[in-house]
């Protein structure tokens, strides 16, 4: 048999577990065949819009089932999903939809006067899940109607092959222009496969997603390989550190997967002491290294995270750091998924080996096929021989555990030295009153390049160049520490929360 895509994961599941919860969504329950006979529903309703393969469909919404939905119902069409942020301007999803040009949107509730501004002028058809804003556009369709319209028995299901495109995910934009990364159906079901042969997952798991499903975090390393396993998907609409413990409790969540961030904000919250989270025993955690006290306070009630690095690219698992080796191995990113490898590519050009430096190349069944439309950045984007050139410096210890240095784009070379920007802002982040902080490089006649940090402060604190210096002086090497210092009220950020340093490096460069 030759592999199909995703398009047929549910109809798979809903004959082997028919009543096991696919999702459960404000405490209600969807069972896998509920979920597959709906999915073909929209289908026949979507390919009754003129959704056919190759088609793009995009989804503009905070979590809810209509996602899902969306995702495989364009699946069995052949057509691409195209996930958006909510939190992008009108202006950033105009650019977006000029780019990937969809038949139709899927648009959630809240959101629509956002996208009725974005999708102005355009030719789509608007599809509206929940109660329409009543001064929205009245040409939008509603979507329990469009779905009950959809007769399952006149769906003709496209053939799909691991080859074929199943998403476009726009890229954060940190680094530039956000890029659409072609995801192939083998690609998505290739990480999904890493997931399950790393991590302890199976078909009893109940796992909440409590970060937004248009991010490839939360699809790719949670959603996605939790449907292909048959567990169950506990639904968050958006993340409210609360209620997400509460969810826990009442839901007895058994993983759970996030960033630092929102682990960090649950510490915080009130609830945190008295809420049972003893059900928990999966914890992934990605995007950027697990900071101590966090890491300490789940410690505390017996809990160890899962790391991971990745990108939009890798669909997106990378590496991994299984929670008994975090301990050994704490500030890495941990080892290459199972069916993926990288390498390290130095300075010079040649493999680097372990302990030594450079630019992380990944490749595996897993790397995309590609940015959507843009042939340059493409072809840019992988080597000779194929490998995926992540962007990011790293370094591989002996046993393969790699740790994230920087973006090379981020490095900064003075005097000949490289100084990671990334370690210097956590040494910055260690200064009580800095909320947040940027460092770049800065041109320098004798050194070529400084660095320069930018920060921002909490009410009331202030910081100088000298106390930086004084502070800094004892946790770094001299080159590597910032002669010069910007207090801002603001870091430019992408939507996702990453600080913009192109946008930094601009407004100094038309200062200078
Ligand atoms: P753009 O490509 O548009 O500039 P982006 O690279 O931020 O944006 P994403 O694909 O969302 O878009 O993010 C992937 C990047 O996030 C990686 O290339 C890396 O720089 C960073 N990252 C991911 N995981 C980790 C980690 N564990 N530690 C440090 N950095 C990480
Ligand atoms: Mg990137």
């Amino acid at each position: 048999m030759i592999p199909e895509g995703i398009g047929g994961w549910l109809r798979r599941r809903a004959a082997t577990s028919p009543d096991h919860p696919a999702i459960v969504f404000q405490r209600e329950a969807i069972p896998y065949r509920a979920l597959a006979d709906r999915v073909d529903r929209l289908a026949a309703a979507l390919q009754g819009l003129g959704v056919g393969p190759g088609d793009r469909v995009a989804y503009l919404g905070a979590n809810h089932p209509s996602f899902v939905e969306t995702l495989f119902a364009a699946a069995r069409l052949g057509a691409v999903l195209v996930p958006l942020n909510t939190r992008l301007a009108p202006a950033e999803l105009a650019y977006m939809l000029d780019d990937a040009d969809p038949v139709v949107l899927v648009n959630g509730a809240g959101l629509e006067s956002t996208a009725v501004a974005a999708v102005a002028g355009r030719e789509l058809v608007r599809v509206v899940v929940g109660t329409p804003e009543s001064a929205a556009d009245p040409a939008a369709l509603d979507w329990d109607r469009v779905l009950a319209g959809g007769d399952p028995a006149a769906l003709v299901p496209a053939t799909t092959t691991l080859d074929d495109p199943a998403l476009i995910i726009y890229t954060s934009g940190t680094t530039g222009r956000p890029k659409g990364a072609v995801l192939t159906h083998g690609a998505i079901t290739w990480n999904a496969i890493n997931v399950l042969a790393d991590y302890d997952l199976t078909s009893t798991d109940r796992a909440l997603m409590i970060s937004p499903l248009f991010h490839v975090a939360s699809l790719g390393m949670g959603c996605l390989p939790v449907l292909l396993k048959g567990a169950t998907v506990l639904l968050e609409e958006r993340f409210v550190p609360g209620d997400a413990l509460r969810s826990i409790e009442a839901l007895r969540a058994t993983a759970i997967s996030g960033v630092p961030t929102t682990y960090q904000l649950m510490t915080e919250d009130p609830a945190w002491p008295t809420t049972d989270i003893s059900s928990l025993r999966l914890l992934t955690c990605g995007g950027s290294a697990v900071p101590d006290r966090v890491r300490e306070a789940y410690e505390a009630r017996g809990l160890a995270f899962s790391g991971g690095y990745g990108m939009t690219e890798t669909s997106p698992g990378v590496t991994m750091l299984p929670a008994p080796q975090s301990l050994a191995h704490g500030g890495s990113a941990g080892l290459a998924h199972f069916f993926t490898r990288y390498r390290i590519r130095a300075v010079d050009g040649a493999l680097a080996p372990a302990g030594v430096p450079g630019e992380i190349e990944a490749a595996g069944p897993n790397v995309f096929a590609g940015y959507w439309r843009n042939p340059a950045a493409t072809a840019a984007a992988f080597t000779d021989d194929g490998w995926l050139r992540t962007g990011d410096v790293g370094v591989a210890d002996q046993d393969g555990f790699l740790t994230i240095a920087d973006r090379v784009k981020d490095m900064i070379i003075s005097g000949g030295e490289n100084v990671y920007s990334a370690e210097v802002e956590q040494a910055i982040m260690t200064i009580e009153g800095v909320t947040g902080v940027a460092v770049l490089g800065m041109p320098h006649e004798r050194w070529g390049e400084v660095p320069h940090a930018v920060v921002t402060l909490a009410p009331g604190r202030t910081l100088d160049p000298e106390e930086l210096v004084a502070r800094l002086s004892v946790l770094l090497a001299r080159y590597k520490v910032p002669r010069t210092l910007e207090v801002v009220d603001d870091l430019p950020r992408t939507a996702s929360g990453k600080v913009r340093k192109e946008e930094l490096r601009r407004r100094a460069a038309a200062r200078a």
